[in-house]
C-alpha cells in the first residue's frame, strides 16, 4: 500500500477512541462542558446503560448561534487560544475534542440558547456529518444528546459490557464529578428513574453522606495544609472503614478528579499499622494550587496530570495527615447505638461475621461478670480509681467459655456467690460489700492481665472500660520501636553468620540488593555480592535470633521492588523497618502462653509513648465502660 493521507472522517475516529471510550466517557466530557459553562444546575439521563441514548442539560452560560458548528469541529475550543495557556488551564476541558469526538461515533443533537439571545438553536450531527443550524425553543443553557453510541464503529461497541456494568461506569464517572463540584444541582436519571438528586451544597461532606452512606460520612476525620500557593483539603475516613480496592480515594485537582499514585501512596503510608496488607483507606481531598503549577495536558482524558514538584505535594499530603492522627484518637469506639454491631468494628476491615458474632458473645458474657464488678465497686464508693479486682471471680465466670478462670485463678480470692455481689442495689455504702472490696484490693494483682481469644486478640482491662489488641499488630509496633530506637542511636548490631549464606536472587531482586547495599547495612542486614544473580548473606539484625535471614532477605528486596522509588531515603529506611517488624511479629493465630501475654502488655507501655504516632500504633477496640453500662441497661 502507498503512503496516502487519512480522510479526516478516520482522523477524527482515532481521535475519538482515545476519547470516548464507553458511554461513561460521553457523560464524562459533557458534564464538564457544563460545569465549565458555569451551570448551577445539570441534569443527566441515560436510557440502557447510555448505549441507547445519553442526555446532558445545564443551565450555564449557552453557545451563541454562529458558534454550534464550531462547538462540534475538531480541535476548537473557547478555552484556550495560545500555547502558553496550556500550562495554565483553569477550565476542565482545552483540546476541544470531546464534542466533536461524540459527535463522530453517535448521533449527536445539541441545542443551545445564550442569555442574551431571544430563542435558541439546533444542530444535529451524524456520524461526524454536521446538518445546519435550526432555530429551536430551549431556555438559557444547553442540551446535549447522543443516541447509539458506536453506531458506525461496530468493534468498538462490541467491547461494550452489558448495560448494568455500562450504567456503573456512568454512575462513577458522575459520582466523581458531583463530588468534585458541590455547589452544583446535579440529577441522574437510568431508564428514565430517578437514581441521584443532589441539591446544591457549600462542602464535600454532604455529597460523600448521599453517595456513600451518612455512617462513612460521619466517621470521616478532616485534615487540611497550606504550603505557600498549595492548599490540601479533604477527609480521611476512620481506619475502621477500609476498602480491598483504592477506588474509594478521591482526589480533586482544581475541581477536576485525578488518579496519582504518588498521593496514594502518601495515604497508604499514613495508614500504615492502621490497616491490614490488602486493605485500602478512604479518602477525599482537593487540591488547589496555581494551574501553572502542573500539566494537565498529559492523558487525553486529564485522569492523570503531572505536577511541578509532586514529591512537595506527597510530603504535604502526608504531614497533613500525619499530624491530624497524632491528635485524633484513632481507636475504634465499640458504639452500641443503633445497628452497628461489633463484627464492622473489626479495625482491620474483612472478617468473618460469624467468627465476630462469637467474639461479641463471648466478651459480652464476659462483661457482664465485669460490669457486675465496677458495680460492686461504685457502690463501696471510695476507691473507684483502683477499679475492678480482675477476672474470675464471680460465679459467672464458671459458665464463660473461655479460659480467664484458670489463668487468673491462683490469684484470685475465692469465688463469692454471685448473689452477694450483685444485688447490692441500694446507693449507699453497704459494709460488707465494703468489706468484700477492701479483702479483694490487696489481693489485686498488679502484672497486667488479658485474655487471648481465637489466638489472635488479646482483651484487658483499661482505666476506660475494655480493650481488645491485635496481638500481631502491638508485637509488630514494639518490635518497630525497638528498631526505630536503635536505628536512631546507632546502636543496630550486626549479628554475623558463621558460614555466609549464599541466596539465588531474580535479576530484579539482585539488582535491588545491590543498589540498596547500605540501607540494608544500616538495618543490619549485611550483603555481599557473589557473582550474577547470587548475593552472600553475612549478617542479620542481631536483634532478630528467632529470623530466618535468607526469607527476611527476600520480603525486604520485596518491599525495594514494589515500593519503588521513594522521594526520601529515610522514607524508604522507614518502610524496610515496618517490613521487618512484620516479618518478627508473632502472627494472628499463634497461641500464647500467659507469660508471653503479660511479657507483650507490660511492653505496651513502652510505646505508649508513641502511642499516638500514626505510622503502626497497636490496633485495638475500646468498650468504654459507659457504652457496656449502657448495653447491659445499667444506667
Ligand atoms: P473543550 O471543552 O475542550 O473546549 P469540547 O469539544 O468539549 O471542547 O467543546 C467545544 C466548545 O464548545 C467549548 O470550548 C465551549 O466553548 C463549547 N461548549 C461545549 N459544551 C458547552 C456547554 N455545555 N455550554 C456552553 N458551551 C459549551
Ligand atoms: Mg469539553
Amino acid at each position: 500500500m502507498s503512503i496516502h493521507i487519512l480522510s479526516q472522517s478516520l482522523i477524527n475516529k482515532i481521535a475519538a477512541g482515545e476519547v470516548i471510550e464507553r458511554p461513561a466517557s460521553v457523560v464524562k466530557e459533557l458534564i464538564e462542558n457544563a460545569i465549565d459553562a458555569g451551570a448551577t444546575r445539570i441534569d443527566v439521563s441515560v436510557d440502557q446503560g447510555g448505549l441507547e441514548m445519553i442526555r446532558v442539560v445545564d443551565n450555564g452560560s449557552g453557545i451563541a448561534t454562529e458558534e454550534m458548528p464550531l462547538a462540534v469541529a475538531s480541535h476548537a475550543t473557547s478555552k484556550i487560544i495560545e500555547a502558553d495557556d496550556l500550562f495554565c488551564v483553569g477550565t476542565l476541558g482545552f483540546r476541544g475534542e470531546a464534542l466533536a469526538s461524540i459527535a463522530e461515533v453517535s448521533r449527536l443533537v445539541l441545542r443551545s440558547r445564550t442569555a442574551d439571545a431571544a430563542s435558541g438553536a439546533e444542530l444535529e450531527v451524524v456520524g461526524g456529518r454536521v446538518g445546519d443550524v435550526t432555530p429551536c425553543g430551549c431556555p438559557v443553557g444547553t442540551a446535549v444528546e447522543s443516541y447509539n453510541l458506536f453506531f458506525n464503529t461496530p468493534v468498538r461497541r462490541k467491547f461494550l459490557r452489558s448495560k448494568q456494568t455500562e450504567f456503573g461506569h456512568v454512575a462513577e464517572a458522575f459520582t466523581r464529578l458531583a463530588l468534585a463540584a458541590p455547589h452544583v444541582h446535579f440529577t441522574l436519571r437510568h431508564n428514565n428513574k430517578p437514581v441521584f438528586e443532589l441539591e446544591a451544597t457549600d462542602g464535600l461532606l454532604e455529597r460523600i453522606a448521599r453517595f456513600f452512606g451518612r455512617d462513612l460520612a460521619d466517621n470521616l476525620i478532616w485534615a487540611q495544609s497550606i504550603d505557600g500557593d498549595v492548599k490540601i483539603s479533604g477527609y480521611a475516613a476512620h481506619p475502621s472503614q477500609s476498602r480491598s480496592h483504592n477506588r474509594m480515594q478521591f482526589f480533586f485537582l482544581n475541581g477536576r478528579y485525578i488518579r496519582d499514585r504518588s498521593l496514594q501512596h502518601a495515604l497508604g503510608e499514613a495508614y500504615r499499622g492502621l490497616l491490614t496488607v490488602g486493605r485500602y483507606p478512604i479518602a477525599f481531598f482537593t487540591l488547589q494550587m496555581p494551574p501553572d503549577m502542573v500539566d494537565v495536558n498529559v492523558h487525553p482524558t486529564k485522569l492523570e496530570v503531572r505536577f511541578q514538584d509532586s514529591g512537595r505535594l506527597y510530603s504535604q499530603l502526608l504531614a497533613a495527615l500525619r499530624s491530624k492522627f497524632l491528635t485524633t484518637d484513632l481507636n475504634t469506639r465499640v458504639q452500641t447505638a443503633g445497628a452497628v454491631s461489633f463484627g464492622s468494628e473489626d479495625p482491620s476491615g474483612g472478617h468473618d461475621p460469624a467468627q465476630a458474632e462469637q467474639l461479641r458473645r463471648e466478651l459480652v458474657d464476659w462483661a457482664k461478670g465485669k460490669v457486675a464488678s465496677w458495680e460492686r465497686d461504685d457502690i463501696a464508693g471510695a476507691e473507684t480509681a483502683e477499679k475492678a479486682p480482675g477476672f474470675g471471680e464471680s460465679a459467672e465466670s464458671q459458665r464463660r467459655p473461655l479460659g480467664i478462670y484458670r489463668l487468673d485463678s491462683p490469684r484470685m480470692p475465692a469465688a463469692k456467690p454471685f448473689s452477694e455481689q450483685t444485688e447490692i442495689t441500694a446507693p449507699s455504702a453497704d459494709q460488707s460489700a465494703r468489706g468484700i472490696h477492701t479483702a479483694e484490693k490487696t489481693l489485686k494483682p498488679h502484672s497486667p492481665q488479658a485474655l487471648q481469644i481465637h489466638n489472635r486478640y488479646l482483651v484487658t482491662e483499661t482505666d476506660e472500660g475494655v480493650m481488645v489488641i491485635d496481638q500481631h499488630a502491638l508485637h509488630e509496633r514494639i518490635i518497630y520501636e525497638q528498631l526505630r530506637l536503635r536505628l536512631t542511636s546507632g546502636a543496630m548490631e550486626t549479628q554475623t553468620l558463621l558460614v555466609p549464606e549464599p541466596v539465588d536472587l531474580s535479576p530484579a531482586e539482585a539488582a535491588a540488593a545491590l543498589e540498596n547495599r547500605d540501607l540494608l547495612a544500616e538495618l543490619g542486614m549485611k550483603i555481599e555480592p557473589f557473582g550474577g544473580d547470587t548475593v552472600l548473606v553475612v549478617g542479620y539484625p542481631a536483634m532478630l535470633a528467632n529470623i530466618n535471614p535468607v526469607e527476611l532477605l527476600h520480603e525486604l528486596l520485596e518491599r525495594l521492588i514494589s515500593g519503588g522509588k521513594q522521594p526520601d531515603q529515610r522514607d524508604m529506611l522507614d518502610e524496610l523497618m515496618h517490613t521487618i517488624a512484620c516479618k518478627a511479629a508473632i502472627k494472628a493465630g499463634d497461641r500464647l502462653t500467659p507469660e508471653e501475654i503479660s511479657a507483650l502488655l507490660e511492653q505496651r507501655h513502652l510505646v505508649d509513648d508513641a502511642h499516638h504516632c500514626p505510622h503502626g500504633r497497636p490496633t485495638a477496640l475500646i468498650f468504654t465502660r459507659e457504652e457496656l453500662d449502657r448495653q447491659f441497661k445499667r444506667t
